[in-house]
């Protein structure tokens, strides 16, 4: 058998040739245009010497030309290599090199780090204009002049399932960023799966795409079901509440996919703007998304959100609360079809003991959508994947009737004087006081109890909250061993590109104040 990612959007292409597959900035973008405009980036690609095999790296927000030069390279039967938005140039560096690409696509607001990146490692950038860039002359051959001589390419090249696709880097959020391979058949195959019996997208659907598509929540759960079922995206380069309910509302969205930070800024900016859009329901995913915050967009935007479970290793999803299927608020839902999860001894290295359920251990998953392994680390696969099982460093439980939930990261526990506290819990209690808005509990080393627990807050706009009446809450609701001895307000909290809070710098920042 063959097949490839690129028939995502060339079959739907084929099958619904008028049906909208993108807006952005007040235009729409029907399926059949989408498809020939990415033929035509193929063909210029192609004439530069991309072909099956090849890697090549994609550096763009979500703007169209994301979506164009990802097909591109995937109809070629090349490897996407999509780099965070975020990253500097010796990060860049490192991910080009590690993965071994011939090229870099790079959208030309990011030219400064990503073709500094890119020299570092001695290849070449092509650049892609994005619409309100005001540079008129870049110093790089540009990806549209060369489509507009190049022959498109008929149709995309046949790989084999287990041919690499993707290579996606672990945003780092817990060390150096280490590229996950993922072959077509995971990437066709999780698509097929989530849109057959976890998500109705329709063709009718329009699908808010706020999240970063070069991660794989937005790659997967906007783009690659978007497309595959035919609705249309409406592209969003860089979130911020406000705008984000005007275009939900000006594009008459019925679904939106995001990370809980992304809900937290839409309830703030319902209390500015009392428009609601048609949203039908949402996924969420990437972080834990507190129960207050999936109660609030019932009240506030009357839908229901989906919570899921997943990892960049795992293309990403594992698990989902479906739709049809009673959501139990506080779980990620059971695993979806054709894959396992369960719960395994966290203690039992190089083997796989698997607990009865009920019982708290590391959460493990296996199925179609595993990923081949980490390029170029077989002590990290080999330590990561036992069995065919994935290691996730994630600790859970699973109930009687499959439902995960799932507790905190391994490494997030904070161990206080002994007592193992996690965060996740912690967090679920602050973010119930209706001044608070964003939470982060976390770790700091100290003298004596090895660890104490801090916890970093936003508070929602016209909110006042003190630190101090943050502690006494917390106190009044969980354990004496678990509640923060110190609340900090903050004005933001670092987040990833991802939109998840970056705790690693939290505890960097206050470690480095304790004298
Ligand atoms: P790194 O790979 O460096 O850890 P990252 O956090 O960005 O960076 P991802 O693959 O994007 O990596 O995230 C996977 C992790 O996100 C999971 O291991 C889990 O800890 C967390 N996660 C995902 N979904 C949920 C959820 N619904 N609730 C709680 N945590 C979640």
């Amino acid at each position: 058998a063959t097949m490839s990612v690129a028939s995502i959007l060339a079959e739907t292409a084929h099958r619904m040739p008028d049906n909208v597959a993108l807006i952005f900035n007040g235009q729409e973008i029907a399926y059949r245009d989408l498809w020939d405009q990415t033929r035509r980036y193929a063909g210029a690609l192609r004439d530069l010497g991309v072909g099956p095999g090849d890697r090549v790296a994609l550096m763009i927000p979500n703007v169209p030309d994301f979506p164009r030069a990802y097909y591109a390279v995937l109809a070629l039967g090349a490897v996407v290599v999509p780099i965070h938005a975020l990253l500097k140039a010796t990060e860049i560096e490192y991910v080009l090199r590690d993965s071994g690409s011939k090229l870099l696509i790079c959208a030309a607001p990011l030219l400064g780090e990503g073709a500094k990146g890119a020299a570092l490692a001695g290849i070449d950038t092509l650049s892609v204009l994005v619409p309100d860039d005001m540079v008129e002359q870049l110093p790089f051959p540009r990806l549209e002049d060369a489509a507009a001589g190049a022959e498109p390419i008929d149709s995309y090249v046949p790989r084999d399932p287990v041919d690499t696709a993707t290579i996606l880097y672990t945003s780092g959020t817990t060390g150096k960023p280490k590229g996950a391979e993922g072959c077509h058949f995971a990437l066709v195959e999780q698509v097929n799966v989530l849109l057959s019996g976890t998500f109705d997208f329709l063709p009718t659907d329009r699908v808010l795409g706020c999240l970063p598509l070069f991660h794989t929540f937005g790659q997967t759960c906007v783009m690659n079901m978007g497309f595959r079922a035919g609705a249309a995206i409406v592209l969003v380069p860089k979130f911020d509440g406000a705008t984000a309910l005007q275009l939900l509302n000006a594009h008459a969205c019925t679904i939106m996919t995001g990370v809980p930070t992304m809900y937290i800024a839409l309830l703030e900016a319902a209390k500015t703007n009392p428009e609601r859009p048609p949203l039908r329901y949402g996924l969420s995913g990437g972080a834990a998304i507190p129960v207050a915050v999936i109660e609030r967009m019932k009240e506030v935007y009357g839908i229901d959100i989906h919570e899921g479970y997943g990892l960049t290793e795992t293309s990403p999803v594992a698990s989902f609360n479906h739709r049809g299927k009673p959501t139990r608020v506080g779980t990620v839902g059971q695993p979806i079809w054709g894959v396992d999860v369960e719960i395994a001894d966290p203690e039992v290295d190089h083997a796989i003991h698997l607990l009865p359920r009920g019982e708290l251990g590391e959460i493990v998953i296996r199925g179609h959508n595993l990923m081949k392994g980490y390029l170029n680390l077989p002590e990290a696969n080999a330590e990561a994947v036992v069995d065919g099982w994935f290691r996730t460093g994630d600790l859970g439980t699973k109930s009687d009737d499959d439902y995960i939930t799932i507790v905190d990261r391994k490494k997030d526990m904070i161990v206080r004087n002994g007592y193992n506290v996690y965060p996740r819990e912690v967090e679920e209690a602050l973010s119930t006081h209706p001044a608070v808005a964003l939470v982060a509990v976390f770790g700091v080393a100290h003298e004596t109890h090895g660890q104490e627990i801090m916890a970093a807050v936003t508070l929602m706009p016209g909110s006042e909250a003190t630190g101090e009446e943050l502690v006494a809450f917390a106190q009044e609701r969980v354990a004496a061993y678990k509640f923060p001895r110190r609340v900090e307000i903050l004005e933001v909290l670092p987040l990833g590109p991802s939109g998840k809070v970056l705790k690693r710098e939290l505890v960097a920042r206050y470690e480095a104040q304790t004298p």
